[in-house]
């Protein structure tokens, strides 16, 4: 089983029944969580019962990215005491926000360190973390494995970096915050989605998955601006829904226990 299902897709802060960014990847048995915004533990749960996860990356130390890391924290330093580390890939700002959260306990008990950006083997993937430009140092995502690449930007302003980072992905999961009069702002530190559309469209990628989306945002307009720009599938990220990863695969569904 190879597949990404999506535990949250707002930004800044969550609407109701919704979560924000986070996404868990099943690679052969080799299960792999991208971010962990608030309310996505609940649903990490839900798609992993027995809450057993194989490594942790997050892109930046925004809490919409990393807050409910605190709870795995605790769900493994209270759960599973003595418990072998897990692997956690991360921008080191991530480690100073949830350790501010636990001042009296050492997070490295629990978690297993490696800063990024950088390049990394885990399990069976190579991954990528390049910077990109935020408020704060943001690490845009590549997992590659068996000629299959998944990518996945955090947040970001425009840069080229984008279409290296995306380059020939299977799937590349873009955010499109679409805040009012973002592509006129001086200082560019989110994107617009027909950005993410022009940019999935440079990078060579087979598929785009728009998320980040902004709350009371229409969602559809997004879509349907996005897709001016690219000409590959265009889909939006929804809590539950699943994309099987690799070769001739199309669309998603949902998992109804989400
Ligand atoms: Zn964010």
């Amino acid at each position: 089983m190879r597949q990404i299902t999506v535990l949250g897709s707002c930004g800044a802060f969550p609407e109701p029944g919704r979560a924000c960014s986070g996404f868990a990847v099943d690679w052969d048995g080799y299960r792999l969580l991208l971010d962990l915004g608030y309310a996505t533990l609940p649903r990490l749960l839900a798609h992993w019962p027995d809450g057993a996860v194989d490594a942790v990356v997050v892109t930046h130390e925004h809490p919409d990215h990393c807050i409910d890391l605190h709870g795995l924290f605790r769900m493994r330093f209270y759960g599973d005491p003595g418990g072998p580390r897990l692997p956690l890939y991360c921008p080191p700002g991530v480690v100073d926000r949830i350790s501010g959260l636990e001042p009296d306990v050492d997070l490295h008990a629990v978690f297993d360190v490696h800063p990024l950006p950088g390049s990394y083997r885990v399990g069976p993937f190579a991954l990528t973390g390049l910077p990109l430009p935020h408020h704060v140092l943001n690490t845009g995502i590549r997992v590659e494995a068996d000629g299959v690449a998944l990518a996945y930007t955090g947040d970001t302003g425009p840069a080229p970096a984008l279409a290296e980072l995306g380059r020939d992905a299977d799937l590349f999961i873009v955010e499109a915050t679409d805040r009012d009069g973002e592509i006129d702002r001086p200082t560019r530190n989110l994107l617009a989605s027909t950005e993410a559309g022009q940019w999935a469209g440079r990078a060579g990628a087979r598929r785009l998955m728009l998320t980040h989306f902004w709350p009371g945002n229409d969602r559809a307009a997004s879509v349907a601006a996005a897709r001016k720009e690219f000409g590959g599938e265009v889909l939006a990220a929804e809590e539950g829904l699943t994309v099987t990863l690799g070769p001739n695969q199309r669309g998603g569904h949902r998992i109804d226990r989400v």
